[in-house]
């Protein structure tokens, strides 16, 4: 039995994670399950996966569930609160496997501790790795942990790297790692008709369904910036060697380019259960209860560059990339505070961008050698970008 600690049982990612868990029941043990807000969720999960914990960070809310779990069929389940607790159940002896899928920088400590404790760590939430890339990755080393992205199109290009990297040396003969992006639902509108599109069509996603701030991130492309910053860290490969490709169908997940002229591909429906039963399963196979590829019902499979002029966000994350240090913590903090702006309509969609743009071009970049100095960047760009947001 593999005993898997869920971070954001509750989210986009936790859900299906879980629904892969139930299609394998015989192969896993729910240790631990966290979630921020939607304790209804978690309950019902509690109540079918029986988790030796349950952690919810906020204090009252704690209580409140405390207080259902207690007189309910899961009383056996320990609920934590504190957002130290996520920290700890993650190095807990009987963890295994930890699904890092939290949103965004609030994730970032317990993938961290995920990392350092050398267990098997699935990473959804790509922002940690943006914020703290070098100390991530050296945590992974020097731990001896097995990091395994979730990331459609990071799994994928994990699928298609050499054997040799997947056994831990590094990659060689690699000419390009294409990542596919599908453009998400503005692909095809103008750059005037940008201005005025609404949080609801931001986040009606043409091919995926997720949570809404990554929905947002694929509507103005960061996603895919953020993206290209998470493949230079986990593959240790620089800017100029990662390209972006649209592909409106999302069927092929990313590719890997070889000296050779060998284009290596991984395709599949969209559907996140494929890369989470895979990383949950890796090295083996499993079933992940998604529906086999039809390439006659997907027949046209079509490419095209991407825009940097209607979607800068890209451009933008390619920069924070070249600066390295703590640009890309920098560009990740920016985003997050003008895509929460623009989730609760203070902002208008094109903004986002702008608003990123004004904040790196104010801030210094240091070196990140330290979680304290990323912490402190991403502390320092969250008032920054705030002030912008209040005088704008
Ligand atoms: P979501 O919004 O659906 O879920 C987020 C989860 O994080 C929830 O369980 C929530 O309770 C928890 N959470 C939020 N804020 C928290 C906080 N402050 N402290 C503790 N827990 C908190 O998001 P999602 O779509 O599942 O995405 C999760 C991560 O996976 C993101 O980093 C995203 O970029 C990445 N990802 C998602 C998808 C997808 O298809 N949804 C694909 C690739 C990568
Ligand atoms: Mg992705």
């Amino acid at each position: 039995m593999n005993g898997v600690c869920v971070l954001g049982s509750t989210g986009s990612i936790g859900v299906s994670t879980l629904e892969v868990i139930r299609l394998n029941r015989q192969s896993y043990s729910v240790v631990a399950l966290t979630a921020n807000k939607n304790i209804e969720r978690l309950f019902e999960q509690c109540i079918e996966f029986k988790p030796v914990y349950a952690v919810v960070p906020e204090h009252d809310l704690a209580e409140t569930f405390r207080k259902k779990i207690e007189q309910s069929d899961a009383s056996e389940t320990k609920v934590l609160s504190g957002i130290e607790a996520l920290e700890y159940v993650v190095q807990l002896a009987e963890v295994d496997t930890v699904v890092a899928a939290i949103v965004g920088a609030a994730g970032l400590l317990s993938t961290l501790a995920a990392a350092k404790s050398g267990k098997k760590l699935l990473l959804a939430n790509k922002e940690s790795l943006v914020i703290s890339g070098d100390l991530l990755m050296t945590a992974v080393k020097e731990s001896g942990a097995t990091l395994l992205p979730l990331d459609s199109e990071h799994n994928a290009l994990f699928q298609c790297m050499p054997d040799a990297y997947q056994s831990g040396q590094r990659a060689e003969g690699i000419r390009k790692l294409i990542l596919t992006a599908s453009g998400g639902p503005f692909l095809k509108m103008s750059l005037s008709e940008l201005d005025n599109v609404t949080v609801e069509q931001a986040c009606a996603h043409p091919n995926w369904s997720m949570g809404r701030k990554i929905s947002v991130d694929s509507a103005t492309m960061m996603n895919k910036g953020l993206e290209v910053i998470e493949a230079s860290y986990l593959f240790d490969v620089p800017s100029s060697l990662i390209e972006v490709l649209v592909h409106p169908q999302s069927i092929i997940h990313s590719m890997v380019d070889y000296l050779d002229g060998s284009v290596l591909a991984q395709l599949g429906n969209p559907d996140m259960r494929t890369p989470i039963a895979h990383a949950l399963a890796w090295p083996k196979r499993q079933d992940s209860g998604v529906s086999p590829l039809d390439l006659i019902i997907n027949h046209q499979l079509t490419f095209e560059a991407p825009s940097f002029e209607k979607f800068p966000c890209l451009k933008l994350a390619y920069e924070a990339l070249n600066k390295k240090g703590t640009a890309p913590a920098i560009l990740n903090a920016a985003n997050e505070v003008a895509v929460d702006a623009f989730l609760s309509k203070k902002l208008r969609f094109t903004a986002i961008s702008t608003l990123i743009e004004k904040v790196m071009a104010a801030s210094t970049v240091r070196s990140a050698d330290s979680i304290e100095t990323v912490l402190k960047a991403d502390e320092e760009t969250r008032v920054l970008a705030r002030h912008y947001l209040e005088a704008s």
